[in-house]
């Protein structure tokens, strides 16, 4: 069993085995030079995960609803009948971020896919609670025009990893793709999500300042890393609690059996993960 959220053809080579594992001290070239203008920027699609939408929201000094009112799509993928968030472009096609010189708006904040590219990570979970993370990292094709392969600025994968700072996005990532394989697999959710439910999750996925002022809890009490992974736990709480109530994942009751109605709102009882991390 796994989820994963790489293109197909990755996917398929991490299943079949035949995706090898960049060593850490693998030594690449690439250096985006100022002439390209940030060609790839104008004809591309990017997935935007809870953690992406928190880096940019706060670096606009937005709120994460403002941030996909302004710059995101909202839908529930075909695939995982998950809520997801696709990077808006421009009406020309360009991402919203690209400046007129080339350069991205939100640099110190762009997006996962953005900062990791040409470095790929294939990822897999296998049983066990939690789940053991299986990551494989990997050159991605060269895009089509793509200058940065030509420099002479040479990298190891390792090297690559802390400019990009990307082993903290993975990790915040993954608590993410973990919620999804636990959402598909252990509560069968591509059975029964749809919009309203997808619409109760979004405070916990985009919009973290929505709980704060329900629950009172201020960024000097509970940071906001550490509060996006209380919102990951307390989503999957929320999430088997609405598995059983339709009879899906490990609260389900038996055929039968009804359900007591709990006597605490939502909000309250998820309280103690959020306001207290237990
Ligand atoms: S966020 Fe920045 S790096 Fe990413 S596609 Fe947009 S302009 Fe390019
Ligand atoms: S990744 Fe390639 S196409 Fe994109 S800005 Fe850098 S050099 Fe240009």
């Amino acid at each position: 069993m796994n989820v994963n959220y790489i293109d197909q053809e990755y996917q398929k080579m991490l299943e079949d085995g035949s995706l090898q594992d960049l060593p850490r001290d693998y030594v690449f070239r690439f250096e985006c030079p100022p002439a390209c203008m940030g060609l790839c920027c104008k004809h591309i699609e990017i997935f935007l995960d809870p953690w992406d939408v928190e880096v940019l929201a706060r670096h606009l000094g937005i709120t994460g609803r403002e941030f996909i009112a302004a710059y995101g799509t909202y839908s529930l993928g075909a695939e995982w009948r998950w809520p997801n968030v696709l990077l808006r472009h421009a009406a020309e096609g360009k991402c919203a971020f690209l400046l007129d010189d080339g350069k991205c708006r939100v640099y110190p904040a762009r997006p996962r896919n953005c900062r990791a590219y040409p470095l790929g990570r294939a990822v897999r979970f296998r049983e066990g609670d939690p789940p053991r993370v299986e990551e494989k990292l990997f050159l991605l094709h060269r895009m089509e025009g793509c200058q940065g392969h030509r420099s002479p600025r040479q990298w190891t994968v390792q090297e690559w990893l802390v400019a990009s700072d990307l082993q903290r996005y993975h990790e915040l990532s993954d608590l993410h793709l973990q919620l999804i394989h636990y959402a598909v697999h252990e509560l069968e959710s591509r059975k029964w999500m749809h919009l309203g439910t997808a619409q109760v999750m979004l405070p916990f996925l985009y919009a973290p300042e929505v709980l704060r002022a329900r629950l009172n809890i201020p960024e000097t009490a509970v940071g906001h890393e550490e509060f996006y992974r209380r919102r990951m736990q307390a989503l999957k709480v929320l999430l088997t609690e609405v598995a059983a109530g339709l009879g899906y994942g490990p609260g389900a009751v038996g055929a039968g059996q009804s359900q007591a109605a709990p006597e605490e709102s939502l909000i309250d009882r998820l309280r103690p993960v959020l306001v207290d991390g237990e």
